[in-house]
């Protein structure tokens, strides 16, 4: 075999096609399977429709490398699509997601530690047979060294006739497909390597267009409404952003477990109030994230390419000292102008391992580094953003210490479609008592606090938990299940807070079942901190009620 491939060494245009059958038929494996499995192509049907799909999908791989490969990069070139094409498959097929722009933020947007969480035997034989075996054979084919302008010819030839080809093939079968692609949106996210070129040229465009233009000042009008006597009477508020948790999972939104218990002790002293009806804006932290903080709201946010700051710096520049403690990936950027930490580096015995803690380590820094911020800013009110590590998975059962576990066993894989459902959502389950845990904490210590305080804790997600055979979460919205953005919303006031301001938690209650969303946050918290500007809506401000019953 060896001599007879010495003897004939490929012509780069012919590799060049076996790269493309190899990544419009192996390299799309989830994509085949998944269309064989549409109730619509049964039988022989199947048969034709997976047919003409590879054939068209073939004509597109075709004159996409024809076009992008050229003798000079062929072989590293192969090796990159073929990483692409697995990588992405296997991330299809282990979580049933789709490969689209905010996908793939998610994936550039990762720390070491949600890789480490990533890893699996599963995903090491997944590189085994899509990229090592394939890649060594064809790093060792021969190829003949052929003339410049010859190939260029045949190159940009085949180029034009593999889009004829296309035309005749979705001409052909146009009837069929069109309807195919209307009724299941999520087959053309999962065409690779299509998928993940779109994603990345829409994100980069995306970006360099919001980098080429200034950051807006918004708020510059943001004054306190009240200025506090002393540092005693100056408000603190807490705002815990909780991490990858659904609404349906949680105690107090009336769950078959009791998830929740302690927050529920402190809904029954009446200080407490659950909202029960709230959308996320976005279904990964990289969307919904500075969708929260900003003050546009989710269709305004999603339409504008114009980069503005956020509610962090309107409460700042108001003249409250701001903080942003962060025990997950980072701030995505809401936090860039305002005094932050981050607990990356903290070993705190029983609370941190292997370079990750538990979110309690946020509250045991708490103090300290609240002492750091200015004593003239604290005089007149401190507004503390708490980042949670709360229910990110696939991981579940790492985000629970063992004392508090209380549904067992659960799932100790990565590869979460290998476990049974009820182990999926028992560890996922105790992610969130832990999660209760910690704001139940975090209000116990601004009890302890000698001035008025105040805690709003808000999901940036929710998460699929094998349900229609999803997984995680980063659907695009539009096809997201309400697992991914049906999140839990909870406000918390105490005592002296509510008599400094004159509520009463019944006018706050009245507003629970509301249907309320992140596009919420940015005014009820102006409204919570005392800070007054043009920008403030009353109508999206949940307490509003509660002043206007004053
Ligand atoms: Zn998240």
């Amino acid at each position: 075999m060896k001599s007879l491939s010495q003897k004939q060494p490929w012509h780069p245009t012919a590799l060049l096609m076996v790269l493309a059958v190899w990544l419009t038929t192996a390299g799309n494996l989830p994509l085949w399977l998944k269309v064989w499995q549409l109730p619509e192509t049964q039988g022989f049907k199947a048969l034709t429709t997976v047919g003409s799909l590879m054939l068209i999908l073939l004509s597109m791989v075709s004159w996409l490398l024809l076009f992008l490969v050229w003798p000079k990069w062929l072989k590293p070139a192969g090796l990159v699509f073929m990483a692409v094409v697995t990588s992405s498959s296997y991330f299809m097929l282990t979580y049933n997601v789709v490969i689209d722009p905010s996908m793939i933020a998610n994936v550039v947007q990762t720390d070491v530690r949600e890789v480490r969480d990533l890893l699996s035997w599963r995903m090491l034989a997944a590189l085994l047979l899509g990229v090592v075996l394939p890649g060594i054979w064809w790093w060792r084919q021969p190829v003949r060294q052929v003339k410049a302008k010859p190939l260029l010819l045949r190159q940009l030839g085949l180029f034009v006739l593999a889009w004829l080809m296309m035309f005749v093939f979705v001409w052909a079968s146009f009837q069929d497909l069109a309807s195919l692609m209307r009724n299941h949106t999520t087959l053309r996210y999962m065409a690779n390597p299509f998928n993940s070129l779109y994603a990345v040229v829409r994100l980069s465009v995306g970006q360099a267009s919001q980098a080429a233009k200034p950051l807006l000042p918004i708020g510059e009008d943001a004054k306190l409404l009240s200025a506090p006597a002393s540092e005693k009477e100056a408000p603190l508020i807490v705002l815990v952003v909780g991490e990858t948790v659904r609404a349906a999972n949680f105690g107090l939104s009336g769950y078959a477990r009791q998830t929740t218990p302690q927050l529920n002790q402190l809904k029954a002293q009446g200080d407490l109030v659950y909202f029960s009806d709230v959308s996320s804006c976005g279904t990964s932290t990289q969307t919904s994230l500075p969708c929260m903080f900003s003050h546009l709201g989710k269709t305004a946010y999603e339409n504008s390419d114009q980069p503005y700051e956020g509610l962090l710096d309107v409460l700042q520049r108001a003249g409250l000292a701001v903080l942003w403690i962060d025990n997950q990936s980072g701030c995505k950027g809401v936090c860039s102008r305002i005094a932050r930490f981050e607990t990356q580096a903290l070993k705190v015995p029983h609370l941190c391992q292997d370079g990750e803690c538990f979110d309690e380590v946020m509250l045991q820094e708490l103090p300290k580094q609240l002492a750091l911020l200015d004593p003239v800013k604290r005089a007149k009110g401190t507004v503390v953003v708490l980042h949670q590590m709360g229910s990110h998975g696939p991981a579940y059962y790492k985000r629970s210490p063992e004392a508090l576990k209380q549904f067992k066993p659960e799932c100790k894989s990565s590869a979460l479609q290998n476990c049974p459902v009820d182990q999926i959502v028992n560890g996922y389950d105790n992610s969130v008592l832990y999660a209760d845990h910690f704001v139940s904490q975090t209000v116990k210590w601004l009890q302890a606090q000698p001035r008025p305080t105040a805690l709003m804790y808000l999901s940036d997600h929710g998460e699929s938990l094998g349900e229609k055979g999803l997984y995680l979460h980063g659907m695009p919205y539009r096809m997201a299940p309400r697992e991914q953005t049906h999140v839990p919303m909870l406000a918390w006031v105490s005592k002296p807070m509510q008599q400094q301001r004159g509520w009463r938690m019944a006018c706050l209650q009245a507003q629970a079942d509301k249907p309320w969303s992140h596009d919420n946050l940015f005014h009820s918290m102006l409204d919570l901190s005392q800070v007054g500007t043009n920008l403030a809506k009353p109508e999206l401000n949940i307490f509003a009620a509660c002043a206007a019953a004053r």
